[in-house]
């Protein structure tokens, strides 16, 4: 992301904008601008030469007036403290919109994995889930993956959460691997629901799906997962990219071998059945869908104008600007903004927490039907409210999910 955007900041002028078309209250509108609560810990790791490094963790809950607080935790250098106010405003409203009884909250850590062995990771997860396990759990606040984590290090937070207690906890955290508690789609949800919605905008604007082109920037758990499920519905994924660069051939490729590539050489880039491209370029390749799925502040004022495709599905969190949106908006692209989106994979954990807290398990085949029911229906609301008030989607979708989280602050009350 460029230096100069602030994510905090960019949340807060979209939060702000739709809260003068709501005619919030100002009490709300002032509680909602801040976090509820902000944790800061610096976390000394013994690395595997010996030395102690100290690392700063944070974990952020913006909001918890509709349920336990919920959100995923960041493994990156770039990680600040207002990166994670942002991510943990979106999820109050991610929650909101999809209407799973969650608040929002955000984790992370201000690393780079890359440098780190797997032994290093796992003492700098258990240290830090010692550090905040006083505010977390099932019914408070409930990590889950982001970028640069994955199931392993849920199983370490659960696992050294379950040993602060004294009994199995699985319900503290989601996206687990399954033989601890974790459910069955988690790893493919969010990239699922990406290509859910897209199915879902194609049909809206008849563009006959195996006509389209896809582009993706990133190719990590999101990128990957909607490339895959992209490909197999029948789309044409013709570029794909990562943090060294992308691919691009016009025919088509293939993900399950760009991932063998990915794997034997640690990158997309030198795929043979593919041009070399840049990430810039990705962005502003002639295709029918642009799905952004690594991070925010990618689509700026500087470049929105060079974009020229027909849908935009924000596999990332934040990847466009305000500045940028009114552009595309002027431009009559469609933004399908991230809090839709990318809900897919906060839905599937909501699914996860619940088979933990009854102790019931879900069949992978009830997991994918109720993510279609969940997301189709928040779409189609979105869509709708949107014509209805003749706003973008972004602000339709912001609007309803602001409106139920001041409705239920308004039941609460303000205590004391
Ligand atoms: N990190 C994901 C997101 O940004 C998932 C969060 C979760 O499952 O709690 O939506």
């Amino acid at each position: 992301m460029s230096d100069l955007i602030n994510p905090y900041s960019m949340a807060i002028e979209q939060f702000e904008r739709v809260a003068k078309l709501l005619d919030l209250p100002n009490w709300i509108i002032e509680i909602l601008k801040k976090p509820k609560r902000e944790i800061i810990v610096h976390v000394p790791v013994v690395m595997d030469n010996g030395e102690v490094r100290v690392f700063t963790g944070y974990r952020v809950v913006h909001n918890d007036a509709r349920g336990p607080a919920k959100g995923g935790i960041r493994y990156h250098p770039n990680v600040n403290l207002d990166e994670v106010r942002a991510l943990a405003m979106w999820m109050t409203w991610k929650t909101a919109l999809v209407n799973i009884p969650f608040g929002g909250a955000k984790g992370g850590i201000k690393c780079n994995p890359k440098e780190m062995s797997d032994a290093e990771i796992e003492r700098l997860t258990r240290r830090y889930a010692y550090a905040i396990a006083d505010f977390i759990g099932p019914d408070v606040d409930i990590p889950a993956p982001d970028v640069y984590t994955d199931s392993r290090h849920m199983a370490w937070i659960m696992d050294t959460y379950s040993m602060l207690k004294g009994r199995p906890v699985p319900g503290v955290v989601t996206g687990k691997p399954t033989c601890v508690g974790g459910i069955p789609g988690r790893k493919e949800a969010t990239g699922r629901g990406v290509v859910i919605v897209a199915r879902e905008a194609c049909r809206r604007l008849g563009i006959p799906i195996s006509k389209a082109t896809v582009a993706i920037q990133g190719f990590g758990n999101v990128g990957y997962h909607a490339a895959l499920i992209a490909h197999d519905m029948g789309f044409r994924v013709v570029a794909v990219s990562d943090s060294k660069g992308g691919i691009y051939n016009p025919n088509g490729l293939n993900p399950r071998k760009v991932m063998e590539h990915k794997k034997t050489t640690g990158s997309v880039v030198g795929f043979k059945e593919a041009k070399s491209i840049s990430n810039e370029e990705l962005l502003e390749l002639n295709v029918d869908i642009l799905i952004p799925a690594a991070v925010e502040g990618v689509i700026t004022a500087r470049n929105a104008d060079r974009i020229n495709v027909k849908i935009i599905v924000e596999g990332a969190n934040g990847p466009t600007t305000p500045e940028a949106d009114q552009i595309l908006y002027e431009k009559g692209i469609m933004v399908i903004p991230d809090i839709l989106a990318n809900a897919g994979g906060v839905i599937v954990s909501y699914f996860e927490w619940v088979q933990n807290i009854t102790w019931t398990p879900w069949s992978l085949e009830k997991v994918r039907r109720e993510l279609e029911r969940i997301l189709i229906s928040a779409f189609n609301e979105v869509v709708k409210l949107s014509k209805e008030r003749e706003v973008n989607l972004r602000e339709a979708a912001y609007m309803i999910a602001i409106n139920r989280v001041s409705e239920a602050m308004k039941a609460r009350g303000l205590w004391p």
